[in-house]
């Protein structure tokens, strides 16, 4: 049997820390980093008698990302019991939601260059978090040191349906839930600190069939490439047992990143063993018309809007869009440049390429970049009336991030305004032309798509200072001569 024989299917369940100051159900700071358990009280650390109050503002956000995914915000939920003994869970329970969640349905758009397509959702619902177990094993002392800070840290868990085909799929999924989470300021979704966490599971069945077959539960992947990898491995795994005969167990697997490898973890519970019960402390959630109304206000654009509004507004092409909002503050800073410049569509392309680049290897982020917006816009408006050439925009950004000077001090000083002197033009064409006989053979033969070979060469011997479009009809006439004269 072949790997095609078979169809994937993949179920994603997302917690995503919300972006509130205090935590869940007490007034405890939510804050990453602090010293081991100094953010605990007794609501937290579950004493007995210590009673749970609702974060209004957990709820809140809860709410605009029900909207944001176009779901259905429920007016009465219910909290429940999730039972379970965990060194990290002192209370021997976590409070969530379990039969009545705060959203129902909705979705997420993943949109691509030739279709979008849908994948719905299943549920939203807030819950706490647990605290944090950390395995020291130094100088052959192995022991666990537990930090209860995280303990009722308030999280949304999002639940698809297993509808997701392929590990691609879910990993593209998961971009739009974050450029979305990040959009709707629900959270920062910083991966490296746990912001955002992906269970997913995955089940295969013959290529055709209608049923599903048995599934496997990753757990607690932090990071896409986590997610892509171990999904695969998973796809593989049960590809081996079924074509060898064997069945899939319903196991819980976890993902080691280091070793590229999963671990069967532990065999599934089902939710009968964790003995849901609707909890004691909290009554109903109750969601008014106007809490829902001030959310909807509340809304910040969103990367669909944001995207369409830039093409519109701006005449961009749909890919610099794209590139531009997948950052909400390169969109941003995309904004600020493009009303200094008469030229939106080169600075478009300029900050979705070279800037972006140069962004991504230095790991400053936008906000942390040396550059404004003004400098940018400069350097813009110095490409577009032609004072220099498109190949020397890099090298000058570049010098403006290391120096703090702007592009017209740095033009200036390294002297690299465009050369548009015929003589020297000439006297580089010529040399280049004589460095390339078989070449300027094969272009009169009619290979005419050579001539961007040459201004490449030109190019390269101009350092980039060429007027290019002097040089390319100075050089389409020196061809041309040259073919005249042999004739
Ligand atoms: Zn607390
Ligand atoms: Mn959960």
């Amino acid at each position: 049997m072949s790997a095609g024989e078979f169809k994937t299917v993949i179920g994603l369940e997302i917690h995503v820390q919300l972006d509130t100051d205090s935590k869940m159900f007490c007034r405890c700071r939510s804050e990453f980093g602090a010293m081991p358990n100094s953010n605990v009280c007794p609501v937290c650390l579950g004493h007995p008698g210590a009673l749970p109050t609702v974060n209004r503002r957990a709820v809140d956000l809860a709410i605009r990302f029900g909207l944001a995914c176009d779901g259905e915000i429920q007016r009465r939920s219910e909290w429940a019991r999730k039972n379970y003994f965990y060194p990290d869970l002192p209370k021997g329970y976590q409070i969530t939601q379990y039969r009545h969640p705060i959203c129902l349905g909705g979705r997420i758009s993943l949109a691509s260059h030739s279709e979008t397509r849908e994948i719905p959702l299943t549920r939203m619902h807030l819950e706490e978090d647990a605290g944090k177990l950390i395995h020291h094993n130094t100088g052959g002392a192995k022991y666990t040191a537990v930090d209860l800070n995280r303990c009722g840290t308030p999280l949304l868990e999002v639940v698809t349906p297993a509808v997701i085909a392929s590990p691609q799929e879910a990993r593209e999924f998961l971009l739009v839930l974050k450029q979305l989470l990040q959009y709707a300021g629900i959270s920062a979704c910083n991966m490296e600190k746990g912001e955002l966490r992906v269970d997913a599971n995955l089940s295969l069945s013959p290529a055709g069939s209608r049923t599903f077959g048995v599934k496997t539960e990753i757990k607690n992947l932090n990071s896409f490439r986590a997610v892509t990898r171990a999904l695969k491995a998973e796809r593989k795994r049960q590809q081996a047992l079924l074509q060898s005969g064997n069945p899939v167990t319903q196991v819980t697997l976890l993902w080691d990143e280091r070793a590229g490898q999963l671990q069967i973890m532990r065999h599934k519970e089902g939710s009968a063993d964790y003995r849901y019960l609707p909890e004691p402390d909290l009554p109903d959630l109750i969601i008014t018309d106007d809490q829902i109304a001030r959310q909807r206000e509340a809304m910040p654009e969103l990367p669909a809007a944001k995207r369409s509004r830039l093409i519109y507004q701006y005449g961009i092409r749909e890919y610099d869009a794209m590139v531009l909002t997948a950052i909400p503050d390169l969109a941003d800073f995309f904004e600020a440049v493009a009303a200094q410049v008469t030229t939106p569509q080169q600075a478009a392309s300029f900050i979705s390429t070279k800037l972006l680049h140069l962004i991504n290897t230095r790991g400053l982020g936008v906000i942390g970049m040396p550059l404004t917006a003004e400098a940018l816009a400069e350097l813009i408006n110095q490409l577009s009336i032609g004072r220099v050439s498109a190949a020397m925009g890099q090298p000058i950004l570049e010098a403006m991030w290391e120096s703090g000077e702007t592009a017209a001090a740095i033009i200036k000083r390294q002297d690299c305004r465009l050369i548009d002197d015929e003589l020297q033009l000439l006297n580089w064409i010529q040399q280049t032309i004589a460095a390339e006989p078989e070449k300027v053979a094969d272009y009169r033969r009619g290979r005419e798509n050579l001539l961007n070979y040459f201004i490449g060469q030109l190019m390269a011997r101009a350092k980039g200072r060429a007027d290019p479009r002097r040089m390319k009809s100075l050089l389409i006439e020196a061809l041309g001569r040259d073919i005249e004269s042999e004739d």
